[in-house]
């Protein structure tokens, strides 16, 4: 059986997270060294885009995590913790984690968005504030974003960074654009 088949067996061919049933797609939780099935969650278009695309989210889908946080498989309870975490500024993401049961290892893994990372300074911002994945950032200054060819204004707020393997850059989306970012230029928002 390939990890699509027993992915889909096991989710009960169901958006592992909100339950929808249409356009449903394998998506590995970051980060991934070997695809497995554990390493794995089912979901829906709309879920994969909000997941991937942080200026795209909608907090109220997000409240399906309410019945999804307590599946027994930990590659759901990260992404649950995960987008908890992002929306934790709307308030009742908040009183959703405090409920939320995650094993020591699981947390570790849910902490770790992203890639491995190789090194273990954390990665801190402007002011020295350690920045994980999740956390929101707003520019100290202008930066001018090479590929997209348009200057990301002092201010400017990010919401969702990721870590990256080198411990003074996060990743994060300014209009759309993925991109690197060097902690020096941030403050934790
Ligand atoms: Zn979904």
């Amino acid at each position: 059986m390939s990890i699509d088949d027993a992915l889909l067996q096991r989710a009960d061919s169901k958006c592992e997270l909100c339950t929808a049933t249409e356009i449903l797609s394998t998506y590995d939780v970051p980060p991934i060294s070997i695809i497995s099935l554990d390493k794995s969650v089912l979901v829906c278009n709309t879920c994969l885009d909000q997941i991937e695309n942080p200026d795209n989210v909608d907090a109220n889908h997000w409240r399906c995590l309410n019945d999804s946080m307590w599946s027994a498989t930990p590659a759901v309870q990260v992404m649950a913790w995960r987008m908890l975490n992002r929306l934790k500024a709307e308030g009742w993401p908040n009183d959703l984690l405090e409920m939320l049961y995650i094993e020591d290892d699981v947390k570790k893994w849910a902490m770790s968005d992203n890639t491995i990372r190789s090194v273990d300074e954390p990665t801190v911002d402007i002011n020295g504030a350690e920045l994980i994945a999740g956390d929101s950032v707003t520019l100290t200054k202008d930066l001018y974003i090479k590929g997209a060819n348009f200057t990301a204004k002092r201010g400017t707020l990010i919401k969702g960074i990721s870590l990256t393997d080198n411990s003074y850059q996060i990743e994060g989306n300014i209009n759309g654009t993925r991109t690197v970012l060097a902690g020096k230029y941030l403050k934790k928002a």
